[in-house]
């Protein structure tokens, strides 16, 4: 192995996480959402270790879609940005894929659908407040009628909206974008679907028929100050790698690029072999907890492109070749998210190619 970096992606842990959905959910059903590689822990190994408890898997794109068909998984699956163009229309009818359907562009395409391909099944998003995609709420009614009127659509119709600020428990954005979501489609049956994963915590009355969810499934949390575990979730993945070199540097010399920090005092100074190359964020703030052995010790100096240093006064029985964990279930992932401007998601999210994974 030419690398030490290992990500390893806990299955049992990702099927804990669906659990306490469904029963947190219930009588609400969960999309197990994989977009974007399943959060970074790898779309097939996830889909494959959640096949018998996942009602439904959400994706961002058709091509994903494709992916878990292929894999053999005959679940629901709705690709949330719909098709992206006419000829995506005849592949998710063959593929029996849902979609979501945003914009006016997307109605064009599916009035020339093949009713004999056989009946997409559509969902019809509503921009609630977020506009990012959807259709504004004056237009529901009007849309809904041109999609019950087409002969490729299913006739039963879902509707469903995202929200922008759901971690936010109590908040007026949520409220109303619930309050919007509700007006506007309180004449229509149909599944309905409006919760991600800190609404399934923080807003009960936004249950409807489906939720769907990605941080919780992978034990990540976006609430200010919380990890997953904090609400009973596990940690999928463990980033680690190893010791590569201890040097001795001496008071006042300055460390990495930039010398963004100076020794105290003569100190043993850690070397890992991970950096921005792996996934591992550049923007990781000095003092950013980093785990050798079972001791959390400060990140020191830039994060480079293949490696990290480490002040190791408090651990001085550490040695070339000692585990590293940058993340996991002994170091919350949320904690380097915060320490680096970001959120855990885009942390899992940026596993770089060299990384390695396993499972356990
Ligand atoms: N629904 C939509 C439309 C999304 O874009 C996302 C993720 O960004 C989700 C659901 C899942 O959100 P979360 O991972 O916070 O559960």
């Amino acid at each position: 192995m030419s690398r030490a970096t290992v990500a390893t992606i806990h299955l049992g842990a990702l099927r804990h996480n669906l659990a306490r959905l469904k029963a947190l959910a219930a009588p609400a059903q969960v999309m197990a959402v994989v977009k974007a590689d399943a959060y970074g822990h790898g779309l097939e190994r996830v889909a494959r270790a959640l096949d018998s408890e996942a009602d439904a898997f959400a994706v961002a794109a058709l091509g994903d879609g494709l992916r878990l068909r292929a894999a053999g998984h005959r679940q629901r699956i709705v690709v949330l940005s719909g098709p992206d163009s006419a000829s995506d229309i005849a592949e998710m009818q063959r593929l029996q894929l849902e979609a979501a359907i945003h914009h006016d562009v997307q109605l064009q395409w599916l009035a020339g659908a093949d009713a004999a391909r056989g009946r997409l099944r559509v969902w019809l998003k509503v921009d609630s407040g977020m506009h990012r995609l959807g259709f504004a709420p004056a237009r529901v009614a009007e849309v809904h009628a041109r999609l019950a009127s087409m002969t490729g659509v299913d006739p039963e119709i879902g509707l469903l909206t995202h929200f922008s600020d759901s971690e936010v428990f109590g908040g007026g954005q949520t409220a109303a974008q619930v309050a919007c979501f509700n007006r506007a489609t309180q004449m229509f049956g149909g599944p309905r679907s409006l919760s991600n994963s800190a609404a399934v915590l923080g807003w009960p009355e936004a249950r409807g028929d489906w939720v769907r969810t990605g941080g919780l499934l992978y034990g990540l949390s976006v609430v200010e100050g919380s990890s997953g575990e904090d609400f009973g979730f596990r940690p999928a993945m463990t980033l680690s790698t190893r010791l590569i070199a201890i040097n001795r540097i001496g008071k006042g010399e300055r460390i990495g690029y930039n010398g963004t920090w100076t020794c105290p005092e003569d100190m043993p100074i850690g070397v890992a072999a991970v950096g921005y190359g792996d996934g591992y964020p550049r923007s990781a703030a000095a003092g950013t907890p980093v785990l050798v052995g079972d001791r959390r010790v400060p990140l020191i100096g830039r994060v480079s492109m293949d490696l990290i240093t480490l002040d190791l006064r408090s651990v001085p029985g550490a040695k070339i070749g000692d585990r590293v964990v940058l993340w996991g279930p002994e170091l919350p992932v949320e904690i380097i998210a915060a320490q680096s401007a970001t959120i855990s998601y885009d942390l899992t999210c940026g596993m770089t190619r060299r990384v390695l994974f396993v499972e356990d």
